[in-house]
């Protein structure tokens, strides 16, 4: 028997561009057919950006619902999980779209330095979108662009104001942040086993770590998460063609490594998320 492993396809981001890649599908309209390829590929789990029509970042609650309703229309089961990142919006405007109550949205529980920018996460804002998930039922997946951010994440559960299983997702790569190095990324999957055990966990990689980082979880057992967002290339070579194209990648290899791609159904029994019948 093979273990299963999500692949979460990050569809959009805040910083690609069409001039990076002219795959990076910005309007809900290429991003709803985007994640349903990623989707037919192998994804059962899809984490949602929204982009202004001059392709800034947005917090506009209509895009988010627009894509919501395509996902749910074509990818029958598929888990939509809204970003509350911070790249070019408004804080006051991140939680904005929690109101529509996508199957999860994620939370970064601390702040850290980006490439040319504070990521800025204060305390009160983190509590603030973690009681408004815990209110309105939907499972946050907690981001790791730092350390201390995976200590944070353990203190919220213990107040009560994160449910627990969590699910955890650690970012590697980011320039002034967390490098993908291999060391670091087997200290975080220690801490959080020793933390929180019945944790279920994904990791990121950055820019030219993604497919390597992809391979570390696949190997050790962890979730897998690909897309644009990530990375406007996989081959330094080339452009990725497609989200799918990047779903398909890690689907292709699942085998070698004793793992089978999680149908929706599956992703949503091991993030404890309501069952496909139920939403539909
Ligand atoms: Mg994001």
């Amino acid at each position: 028997m093979t273990t299963p492993t999500i692949i979460t396809v990050a569809i959009t981001g805040a910083l690609p561009r069409k001039k990076d890649n002219p795959a990076v599908p910005v309007t809900p309209a290429e991003q709803i057919e985007s994640t349903h390829e990623a989707f037919e590929a192998g994804a059962s789990l899809v984490h949602v950006h929204v982009r202004a029509p001059d392709e800034s970042p947005s917090s506009d609650p209509e895009l988010f619902a627009r894509v919501q309703e395509g996902v749910r229309k074509h990818c029958p089961g598929m888990i939509i999980q809204f970003s509350t990142g911070g790249r070019g919006r408004e804080q006051s405007a991140r939680g904005a779209m929690l109101a529509l109550r996508p199957d999860m949205a994620s939370l970064a529980t601390g702040s850290v330095n980006f490439p040319a920018s504070i990521y800025e996460n204060p305390p009160d804002f983190v509590e603030g979108l973690a009681k408004t998930m815990l209110e309105l039922d939907i499972k946050p997946e907690i981001e790791v662009f730092d350390v201390a951010m995976l200590y944070n994440a353990v203190q919220l559960a213990k107040k009560g104001l994160l449910r627990t299983p969590l699910h955890v997702q650690f970012v590697l790569g980011i320039q002034n942040a967390l490098p993908a190095r291999r060391s670091v990324f087997d200290f975080l999957r220690s801490e959080l086993r020793e933390l929180m055990p019945d944790a279920t966990w994904v990791a990121a990689g950055t820019g030219r770590f993604q497919w390597e980082v992809n391979q570390w979880c696949l190997e050790t057992g962890g979730h897998c998460r690909t897309g644009l967002e990530d990375n406007v290339k996989f081959d330094p070579t080339r452009l990725a063609a497609s989200n799918a194209e990047l779903v398909k990648k890690i689907a292709d290899v699942c085998e070698q490594y004793g793992r089978h791609v999680a149908s929706p159904a599956e992703a949503r029994q091991l993030l404890g998320l309501a069952p496909v019948a139920a939403i539909h």
